[in-house]
């Protein structure tokens, strides 16, 4: 397959996805909205255009190109000896998703890192555009490591592509707000992260957005402790977002932007003073 037909049929995949989860949340909302699309898409779907012609400018063989300079040089443990090659594929796949998975801990534990990442926090409501949210750093950041892993593993290139397109789709499915029986979400949960399990995620009390950070397979979450079933104040109650950059004027495309640049400055920014504890 050549690089312009990969493409094609990646955007057009995405997009399917993407009209697809956008219209169940029409049909079966899981939140009523606190703030809704029509002042959030422009700044969510904005940086996500900026992100992808900015990975296609600065890096345009990426980590498909990768795969295929280590599968012809002989890099990476997989590419030392002969492997049967799905079991290659489903071993650079994990290994893909459990790097994907580390690489989301550290970027809530390291400072400088959480201030790239907050932005993708920083959404009032979290609904399917949440899920393309990142900032063009953090998503630089994240190709580097990708190809990192690539390189070291052996990861075959299908598998790359592989890898690329489910967490592609499985980013826009988790962060969807779409209602989903409680018996099926507790199956599904059991295979791939769903929407309930990664919302807890955006909560704004900290031990719950430092918990469930599996953006595909949910295995890694409980097999570190890091899993949280349920938000505490259940999905209807509970706030989304983060204690800072609540104006709404922090949706736009520019404040996104420069976001990991800056202290929120506005009132509702302003942390409450230290009560001693009391109260919890
Ligand atoms: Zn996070
Ligand atoms: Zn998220």
């Amino acid at each position: 397959m050549d690089a312009n037909s990969e493409l094609f049929i990646r955007i057009g995949a995405a997009l399917g996805i993407f009209l697809a989860l956008a219209l169940w949340e029409v049909l079966s909302p899981r939140r009523t909205w606190s703030i809704g699309r029509a002042r959030r898409w422009p700044g969510n779907l904005g940086i996500l255009v900026l992100d992808a012609l900015l990975v296609r400018l600065l890096m345009p063989a990426a980590a498909v190109g990768m795969a295929v300079i280590a599968a012809q040089r002989g890099w990476g443990l997989l590419n030392i000896t002969p492997w049967p090659p799905v079991l290659e594929g489903l071993i650079g796949f994990l290994a893909l998703d459990l790097a994907i998975y580390s690489q989301h801990v550290a970027f809530h534990k390291v400072p400088v890192f959480w201030r790239l990442h907050r932005m993708h926090h920083a959404d009032l409501d979290i609904d399917v555009s949440t899920g393309l949210r990142f900032h063009p750093i953090e998503i630089i950041l994240s190709m580097l490591i990708k190809m990192g892993v690539v390189v070291l593993v052996g990861v075959p290139a299908v598998a790359v592509v592989a890898f690329e397109v489910v967490l592609n789709a499985t980013s826009m499915f988790n962060h969807s707000n779409a209602a989903m029986p409680h018996w099926l979400d507790r199956i599904v949960r059991l295979l791939v992260v769903t929407p309930d399990m990664h919302r807890v995620h955006h909560s704004i009390k900290r031990p719950e957005t430092d918990s469930n950070f599996g953006f595909n397979l949910p295995w890694w979450d409980r097999l570190f402790g890091t899993y949280r079933a349920q938000p505490e104040a259940g999905h209807e109650a509970m706030t989304i977002g983060l204690p800072i950059f609540r104006d709404p004027q922090e949706l736009r495309l520019d404040r996104l932007i420069t976001q990991p640049f800056r202290d929120d400055a506005s009132e509702a920014g302003r942390a409450p003073q230290a009560k001693g504890g009391t109260d919890g």
